[in-house]
């Protein structure tokens, strides 16, 4: 499969996402010809065993999906439209966001354009978003973080199958670092190392690298195949993961969107969903004002800017979570009651991960909701204390035995408010 380096091969696709797509009637398309469901996470430990976490209800899936397929069958959609056209290998270096005005530079010749509206959906090093910084009171923030991402590969089996379980997201959790693995339509696996940048420098040689490899990551090693995991690593560099806030997205008449407006680590596999949104946002609004940029553009900032610093919080969160708190028995015991009580309660209790990648709640009230689950949680915890140390309080006054039964519960009790995170 052809890779267009510095980007992922391949991309989960969720909700917002195909929410988007279908917006512009390419979802079918999408996931049924080059999409493959992914129902849960399959954690890998040390040891080479594996479990499975579902992500949602039994049907709740998202996808992998190439990027080249995603972005040659929007391009393909796009041209079958007489008023759109391509051109490719223009770079923007200078613009006018007052006037609408570009130059853009093609084979060493500068190219003018002018338009009623800048789209500036030019990626986490943005040329538009550059000018924009230019104007009075726009806020703008950047975070690297210390750890950086490598691609490698786990080539199909000798009969051309998957080599590991295809409808899950691989993810081999080590605590400050680890490898993730989704699958590709030639049933090959996309996996990416994520490590702090000193690991990186520190495998120099092979045998550093099968080294670190067998204590870290022994069952994947036959999968890639020792030569494989060589070569790769060391004809690759690691890249970095930046995470950028800030607002407004709009001058009169240029707009930033997607990582343009929001970059942010790749953790909760939102970056691409989000920006699909920031689209279906645009589009609603256009509808609303009549396409009168005057109101549409000051209204995409001020709804737009809170849910993308929180998607950008939320994807810093869910490194944590993925390489680390997996593995945890508080974080699988909180999963299990946010699941059981989502099945009673539908449409009042909602996980955190189905907010964020099977619906469209706003990314900033994911984070109120999930806030408020948290505090009735830890309420009934703390309600469930109470009156289980006053019933021990009363045996204790019976006697030793009561004594000890009491402490035990108390004990326990202490146990599972330490155990739910709270
Ligand atoms: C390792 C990794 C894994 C990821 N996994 C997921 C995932 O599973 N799910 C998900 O939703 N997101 C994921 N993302 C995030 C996702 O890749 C991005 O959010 C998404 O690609 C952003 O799309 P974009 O169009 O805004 O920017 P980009 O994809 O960066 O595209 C910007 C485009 O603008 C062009 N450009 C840049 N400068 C200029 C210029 N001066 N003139 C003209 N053109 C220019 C570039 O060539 C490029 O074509 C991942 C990111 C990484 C790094």
């Amino acid at each position: 499969m052809e890779h267009v380096a510095g980007r992922s091969i391949n991309l989960a696709l969720s909700f917002r996402g195909r929410s988007a797509l279908a917006r512009v009637g390419l979802e079918q398309k999408v996931i049924e010809q080059h999409g493959i469901p992914m129902y849960g996470r399959m954690i890998h430990n040390p040891d080479g065993s594996r479990r499975s976490i579902p992500y949602g209800k039994a049907d709740q899936c998202i996808y992998s999906v190439g990027r080249r397929y995603l972005n040659e069958t929007m391009l393909t959609e796009a041209e079958n439209h007489p008023n759109v056209h391509l051109h490719f290998h223009h770079k923007l270096i200078h613009s006018d966001l007052k006037k609408g005005k570009m130059v853009f530079e093609n084979n060493g010749e500068e190219v003018q354009a002018e338009a009623d509206l800048v789209l500036g959906c030019d990626g986490a090093y943005s040329a538009v978003r550059r000018q924009m910084m230019k104007m009075p009171r726009f806020n703008y923030s950047q975070t690297y973080i210390p750890h950086g991402y490598m691609e490698l590969c786990i080539p199909p089996t000798q009969h051309g199958q998957f080599a590991m379980e295809p409808n899950y997201l691989h993810i081999w959790p080590r605590g400050q670092f680890m490898m993730i693995a989704l699958p590709n339509q030639d049933k090959s696996w996309t996996v990416t190392l994520f490590m702090p940048f000193d690991v990186f420098d520190s495998l120099t040689n092979p045998d550093c690298l099968l080294d670190f490899f067998r204590v870290h990551y022994r069952d994947a090693i036959p999968l890639i195949g020792e030569e494989k995991l060589i070569k790769d690593f060391f004809s690759n560099r690691a890249s970095s993961l930046v995470s950028i806030k800030c607002s407004p997205y709009h001058s009169s008449k240029g707009l930033i969107m997607g990582d343009a407006a929001h970059a942010m680590v790749p953790f909760y596999g939102q970056g691409m969903n989000a920006g699909f949104e920031d689209c279906l946002l645009l589009d609603e609004l256009m509808t609303k004002h009549h396409m009168d940029l005057d109101r549409v553009l000051p209204e995409y900032t001020e709804l737009r800017n809170p849910d993308a610093e929180a998607i950008c919080d939320l994807a810093m969160y869910n490194y944590v979570e993925m390489r680390d708190l997996v593995n945890s028995r508080t974080f699988l015991l909180r999963k299990m009651l946010d699941n059981l009580l989502h099945a009673f309660f539908p449409n009042s209790w909602m996980p955190l991960y189905g907010m964020v990648s099977f619906s469209r709640v706003r990314y900033h009230r994911a984070i109120e909701h999930k806030r408020r689950q948290d505090k009735i949680v830890r309420s009934t915890v703390m309600a469930l204390v109470a009156a289980l140390a006053g019933g021990a309080a009363y045996l204790l006054q019976r006697g030793d035995l009561w004594r000890t039964a009491a402490d035990t519960v108390h004990a326990q009790a202490r146990q599972a408010l330490a155990g739910l995170g709270l």
